[in-house]
């Protein structure tokens, strides 16, 4: 069976190889980023097999179309520089497609000859009302989350300006969530009655309803002329310390938008802080229908506490994920175990200590690693089992080769549907969790009881 030949046994130093890697290509986040942008066309600055691969991982995702354009590299772009393709492709998709904004993002071929997109971009003949933005997003460094926080400093670093004339919003953005989650978040600024602008925003674009009409331009998205006007901002809010911080500090730099970084709100603390940092913006109090959906939670966690309680876990996927439901698990009663994730930097390790001295364990009580793999994470498992698996379906092998279920989460999800329909972050998205957190967990139990103890009440 697939992965039963993994050593047991760890090498202390690995580094010159990545097996079954924690995360994927930077543009893949940087397509996803853009595409939060209404009217925005994606563009891949490099060869035709890359933009395939990134659109190909996105439409497995979200089992919808995913559109990018390419400079389509050959052999001679690859030699002598691919400005020349850039240019034909530019004046292309604006007389075929005619997007509001191209949005171009480098691969690890246009970065290694040194393809300078400022070079390139301020010597096309851009139409009027038309927009072009960049981003560098080579794969041999970061990973998709890192691209997706590039393409969305480069909207604001590009097109944000500061007229002198605030306009009173809010930028929220949002991290390398589903569509639902976006959904989420936007309800509970509009419980606030919060103004407030969302980038990037893919709800209304990855879950857009099938009208039998196609659409090139799905109705969601944040609006080009809603970026522009950023740098007028009254504050903004960055959901994810990877996803979303680097934007946040792009406008803040450039013009002087001051703004707050938090987790991902997923499970209780994380959404009670988001909560607060919505009160103390808007200066109104938390409103009853939030009150009552963290009591619902909080009912739940009860009801459900004797199965999560003490149960080991390992954790995988993008690290605001992992962030969140670390917290979430601790909060449930279980033991994170082994906590990785593929996308380096933002002080990994210490913020998962930090979670874990906050919730009453030793710091050094689980394994917690950035940079990792799956492989290794399937190494510890063998050496110390877990009762659950939490991440995207790159787990599947190992929860298949060791018998442990698996609960999928985060990205990708290759190998379900919906799931990027129903909420991750919020009390809401905290409940679903827990359910199917729980669901696993009691499906295992009866799996495994002998027909005397097969009970249909739990
Ligand atoms: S060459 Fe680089 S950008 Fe292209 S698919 Fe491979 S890792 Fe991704």
């Amino acid at each position: 069976m697939m992965l039963d030949a993994t050593p047991r046994d760890t090498v202390a130093e690995r580094r010159a190889l990545v097996a079954n890697p924690c995360k994927t290509c930077q543009p893949v986040g940087a397509i996803y980023a853009a595409l939060g942008v209404h009217g925005a066309m994606p563009h891949s600055h490099g060869s035709q097999g890359c933009v395939s691969f990134h659109r190909m991982f996105l439409t497995r995702h979200f089992k919808e179309p995913a559109m990018a354009s390419t400079s389509a590299f050959t052999e001679g772009a690859s030699v002598f520089g691919g400005g020349a393709n850039l240019k034909t492709a530019v004046r292309n998709i604006f007389d075929l497609y005619d997007p509001a904004v191209i949005a171009i993002h480098t691969t690890c071929l246009s970065e290694t000859i040194g393809d300078d997109l400022h070079a390139f971009t301020s010597d096309i003949e851009i139409p009027p009302g038309k927009r072009v933005v960049y981003c560098s997003t080579p794969s041999y460094q970061g990973s998709h989350i890192t691209g997706f926080s590039a393409m969305t400093a480069g909207f604001i670093e590009h097109l944000a300006e500061k007229s002198g004339e605030p306009t009173g919003r809010l930028l929220v953005i949002p991290g390398f969530v589903n569509p639902a989650d976006m959904r989420q978040v936007k309800r509970y600024l509009d419980d606030f009655g919060i103004d407030y602008t969302m980038l990037p925003d893919t709800s209304g674009v990855f879950d857009a309803p099938m009208t039998g009409k196609f659409e090139l331009y799905p109705a969601g998205g944040a609006r080009v002329a809603e970026i522009a006007r950023l740098g007028d901002a009254a504050y903004s809010l960055a959901l994810g310390y990877w996803a979303s911080e680097p934007a946040g500090n792009v406008l803040k730099r450039s013009c002087d938008v001051d703004y707050q970084a938090l987790g991902l709100p997923i499970g209780v603390s994380a959404t009670d802080e988001f909560i607060l940092a919505l009160t103390r913006y808007s200066k109104i109090p938390v409103p009853p229908s939030i009150e009552e959906e963290r009591g619902q939670l909080i009912d739940c966690m009860l009801d459900t506490h004797q199965y999560l309680d003490k149960q080991r876990v390992a954790i995988a996927g993008d690290p605001d994920h992992v962030l969140g439901l670390t917290e979430f698990c601790l909060e449930c009663g279980m033991v994170p175990a082994f906590i990785g994730t593929g996308t380096p930097g933002g002080h990994f390790e210490e913020r998962v200590r930090a979670i874990l001295t906050k919730h009453g364990r030793k710091p050094d009580s689980c394994w917690v690693k950035a940079e990792t793999d799956y492989f290794e994470i399937h190494q510890r498992i063998i050496q110390e089992p877990v009762d659950m698996l939490l991440g995207p379906s790159l787990f599947k092998q190992i929860a298949r080769a060791e018998d442990i279920p698996l609960v999928r989460v985060g990205f990708p999800i290759l190998d379900r549907y919906l799931h990027s329909y129903f909420p991750l972050v919020g009390y809401q998205g905290a409940l679903h969790l827990l359910k199917a957190m729980c669901d696993a967990l009691m499906d295992r139990l009866d799996r495994d009881s002998a027909d005397a103890d097969l009970e249909f009440v739990m």
